[in-house]
């Protein structure tokens, strides 16, 4: 699968991070407590959704969307610094993080990992991407999403709790990074079920990039 950019390049993805628990409003609407150093999860390759329709995985009763910024690397490295961090973005897109919240909290009452909750087919919904001269400031980038017509989660880089560069350099500590890496940054609060018919319009900054999900 390739992922494209609004000005017609296209790009072959690498690993997909995410980070958890980003934005204190989502916490709490979770009960959960923040962190002190990111939470980070992997999608699987297979995850990867860029097809407008979302299906639902049989083993769920409650799969949640989280509206979330992305992060695409068009340079690798390994301890990147939060001074070099923006230099290794090439370019910025929104998307869902789908979760499978019933899973999720199964896992988590264990203290187990949540790759079964987040990984499945198609969890990865993602949008074109926009050149990140777009965005001059990293943290002032704003994205929203609205459900069945109605804004539901908006969200902007101010309100994070470890800003981008802070997360490209903690991953850089830990993994090799690579061109084609994409970051999910994480959810703003206002995430919820999703059942089938429900249409989802992702959107980043004033219009410069829209996606449309229909779950089928
Ligand atoms: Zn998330």
């Amino acid at each position: 699968m390739k992922i494209r950019y609004v000005d017609g390049r296209i790009c072959s993805p690498g690993t997909i991070f995410c980070i958890g628990r980003n934005y204190t409003a989502h916490v709490a609407e979770l009960g959960n407590t923040p962190a002190e150093t990111p939470v980070i999860f992997c999608k699987p390759m297979t995850a990867l959704n860029t097809s407008g329709f979302i299906d639902l995985p049989t083993f769920s009763e409650e799969v949640h969307y989280e509206t979330e910024l992305l992060v695409l690397l068009g340079k690798g490295g390994k301890d990147i610094s939060r001074e070099d961090a923006r230099a290794h973005i090439d370019g910025f897109g929104v998307g869902l993080d789908l979760t499978a919240r019933d899973i999720q909290k199964k896992l988590q009452a264990k203290g187990l990992p949540w790759e079964l909750a987040k990984g499945f087919d198609g969890a990865a919904c993602v949008s074109d991407f926009v050149p990140a001269s777009h965005f001059p400031h990293l943290e002032d980038i704003r994205f929203r999403m609205t459900f069945n017509g109605q804004l539901r989660q908006s969200g902007q880089t101010a309100m994070m709790r470890f800003a981008i560069d802070e997360q490209i350099a903690f991953l850089s500590r830990h993994f090799t990074l690579r061109a084609g890496d994409m970051l999910f940054t994480g959810t703003p609060e206002g995430v919820g079920r999703l059942q089938s018919g429900d249409r989802l319009s992702l959107m980043l900054g004033q219009n410069l990039v829209r996606a449309d999900f229909q779950v089928r």
